[in-house]
C-alpha cells in the first residue's frame, strides 16, 4: 500500500516538474519576444500628499500586453526575467520608457514640473556592470532631468554587499537621482547600515499598511519607521493604502504621502495624463475662486 502510494506520488511529481520545467522555458522564450515586439506596457500609480492628495510622484509598473493571454502583471513575470538575466534588457526598456514619459509630462504642463518618475530596479539589475552609464545616457537621451527621476532599490540590497551596494548609490546620488528603499521593513536590514546607505525615502511595505488599526504590531512598526525615518532625514511614502482609517492613522504618525487604491490604481499613461490635466484645472478655479473671495 505505501509502496504503491510513493510510487503514484514519483510519477506524479516527475510530471508537474518536467511541465513546469517547459512551461517556464517557453515563457523564458516569449518573454524573450515580448521585449523585441514591444509587447510591455507601462503603468503609473499616484503618489499623493496625504493631507492634500494632490499628484506629486508617480511609479512607473511594468505589465506585459500578451497576444493571447492578456495583461499580466509584473509578479509572473520578474522572477523569470531575473532568473534568466531579461531583467536587464526589459529594466532598460522600462527606464527608458518612464524617462520619456516622464519627460513628456513635463513638457506638456509647466505644472508639472516637479513631478517625479519612480523606477523598480531589481537586485539583479541593480549589481549589472555599466548600470551607472546606462542611466546616464537614457537621461540624456530623454532629456529628463536626473532630479525627477526616483529609483526604487529593495532592503535586500543592503545586505548582500553594502560596501559594493554604497559605492553604486553615492554615483547616483552624485548624478541627481533620488532613491527610495522599497517594500521597508520585510527585508533584513540593520538600522547602522541604513544610516549610511544615501538614501532619501523609505516606503513602508503593503503588508504592515493593510494591518494597521487591527493588529498592534503593524502599528509599532510603522510608527518606528517614521521615528527612524525622522531621525535619518529620510521622507516615507506608506504603500498599499486601501481605506480612510489608514490613511487617518498614518497621518496621525507623520507620514505625509501615499500610494494605495484609495486613492488611484496604477493607470495607463493616457489616463494619468487626464488625472494629471483635472487636478491642474481644479487647482486653477481653486485659485480663481481664492482670488474672487
Ligand atoms: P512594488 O514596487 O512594491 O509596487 C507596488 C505594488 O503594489 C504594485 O503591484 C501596485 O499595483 C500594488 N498596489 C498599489 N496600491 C495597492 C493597494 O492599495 N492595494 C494592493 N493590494 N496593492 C497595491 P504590481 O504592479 O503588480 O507590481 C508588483 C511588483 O513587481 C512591484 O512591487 C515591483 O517589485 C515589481 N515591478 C513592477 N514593475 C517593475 C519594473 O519595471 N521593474 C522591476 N524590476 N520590478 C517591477
Ligand atoms: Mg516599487
Ligand atoms: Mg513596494
Ligand atoms: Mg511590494
Amino acid at each position: 500500500q505505501a509502496k504503491a502510494s510513493g510510487k503514484a506520488v514519483t510519477v506524479t511529481f516527475d510530471r508537474s516538474m518536467t511541465a513546469r520545467a517547459a512551461e517556464r522555458l517557453e515563457m523564458e522564450s516569449e518573454l524573450r519576444r515580448a521585449i523585441e515586439q514591444g509587447q510591455l506596457r507601462l503603468h503609473y500609480q499616484p503618489i499623493v500628499s496625504l493631507e492634500t492628495e494632490q499628484i506629486s510622484e508617480v511609479e512607473a509598473l511594468v505589465r506585459w500586453e500578451h497576444p493571447t493571454r492578456g495583461l499580466i502583471p509584473p509578479g509572473k513575470f520578474i522572477p523569470i526575467a531575473e532568473e534568466t538575466g531579461l531583467i536587464v534588457p526589459l529594466g532598460k526598456w522600462v527606464l527608458e520608457e518612464a524617462c520619456r514619459q516622464g519627460q513628456e509630462w513635463r513638457e506638456a504642463h509647466s505644472e508639472n514640473l516637479s513631478l517625479l518618475i519612480g523606477v523598480n530596479l531589481s537586485t539583479r539589475q541593480f549589481q549589472q556592470e555599466g548600470l551607472i552609464e546606462e542611466i546616464k545616457e537614457i537621461l540624456e537621451r530623454s532629456g529628463l532631468p536626473p532630479a525627477s527621476l526616483k529609483l526604487e532599490i529593495t532592503e535586500s540590497l543592503m545586505s548582500a554587499r553594502p560596501e559594493d551596494t554604497i559605492a553604486k548609490l553615492e554615483q547616483l546620488r552624485a548624478i541627481g537621482v533620488h532613491l527610495a528603499v522599497d517594500d521597508f521593513g520585510t527585508g533584513y536590514s540593520s538600522m547602522s547600515y541604513l544610516a549610511n546607505f544615501p538614501v532619501d525615502t523609505l516606503k513602508i511595505d503593503q503588508s504592515f499598511v493593510q494591518r494597521l488599526g487591527s493588529n498592534s504590531e503593524s502599528d509599532a512598526i510603522v510608527q518606528a519607521i517614521m521615528t527612524l525615518a525622522k531621525a535619518l532625514n529620510l521622507r516615507v511614502t506608506s504603500e498599499g493604502i486601501e481605506t480612510d482609517e489608514q490613511r487617518a492613522l498614518l497621518r496621525g504618525m507623520g507620514c505625509d504621502r501615499g500610494q494605495g487604491y484609495l486613492f488611484s490604481r496604477p493607470l495607463t499613461s493616457l489616463a494619468l495624463t487626464e488625472l494629471l490635466t483635472n487636478q491642474f484645472l481644479t487647482n486653477q478655479s481653486d485659485n480663481i475662486e481664492r482670488r474672487a473671495a
